[in-house]
């Protein structure tokens, strides 16, 4: 007989984002493999095993995943936010792709991704065209990271940045910071949304003059607003973002 995967999403953390489906996949599977910390988020029940691994052994974790599957065992290969942003599900079918078509079932089951949840605690940052870059250069050489960083900014793009930094990337973000100033306004609105709907979520909007790495550590979402990006008040002395709808006709 053959098994399932349920790749699954667990959202950004409040398990109140975390979708009906989601918990059915995380329901029905014997097995949830995953990285320890996104595990450690789930409550196991009777009959249910625990795969957890480090963070850097993504395709290991993939494989155990068929390979459990290929045992004929229901299997939830988890991720934080959307298993298809910057995660598992994509890793799962680079593995089937190497090893060649699984006689598994497969169902990707969609999450709220970071910048979606961090959109949201901020306004409407993300209410015209935007699009999303990972500064990590474990994947990808810098170089690429950078020209789309200044092609998105040409564009007039509004950037959700995810994997801002780490201690093994502590210079990637001030870099692009720094490309991002000479192509955007001073006083264009930057949001910091630090590990969003969880317990020590932190949440601040700066003009890109004054964003600087240290509001960024490896639980963050930067989003860099366009030129139509603005900020209303709030009423508690603080800002709404949001980006209009209508973008100008060019002069
Ligand atoms: N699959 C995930 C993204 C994984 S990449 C998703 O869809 O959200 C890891 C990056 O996601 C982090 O470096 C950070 O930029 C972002 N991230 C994940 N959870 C977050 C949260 N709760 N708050 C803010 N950013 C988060």
């Amino acid at each position: 007989m053959s098994g399932r995967i349920h790749v699954v999403g667990l959202g950004p953390g409040d398990d109140r984002h975390r979708t009906p489906a989601a918990e059915d996949a995380l329901r029905e599977a014997r097995h949830l493999v995953g990285y320890g910390p996104y595990l450690a988020r789930i409550a196991l029940r009777d009959g249910q095993t625990a795969h957890a691994s480090d963070n850097r052994e993504e395709l290991d974790r993939a494989r155990r995943a068929l390979r459990l599957a290929a045992e004929g065992e229901t299997v939830a290969l988890v991720s934080s936010g959307d298993a298809g942003v910057f995660a598992m599900a994509a890793t799962l079918f680079e593995a089937i792709e190497v090893e060649g078509a699984a006689d598994v079932e497969i169902t990707v089951v969609p999450g709220v991704t970071a910048m979606i949840a961090a959109a949201a605690r901020t306004g409407a940052p993300l209410g015209h065209d935007f699009c999303a870059i990972s500064l990590s250069d474990n994947l990808k050489p810098w170089d690429t990271v950078l020209a789309r960083v200044r092609a998105a900014a040409e564009a007039d793009f509004v950037m959700a940045l995810y994997n801002p930094i780490s201690k093994a990337r502590p210079w990637q973000l001030g870099k692009a910071l720094e490309t991002l100033r000479g192509l955007r306004a001073p006083d264009t609105p930057v949001i910091f949304a630090t590990a969003v709907s969880r317990p020590d979520e932190d949440i601040a909007v700066t003009p890109l003059s004054d964003a600087r790495p240290e509001m960024a550590d490896m639980r963050t979402l930067v989003i860099v607003g366009s030129s139509e990006t603005r900020c209303v008040p709030r009423g508690d002395d603080g800002v709404w973002v949001y980006t209009p709808r209508k973008a100008p006709v060019p002069a």
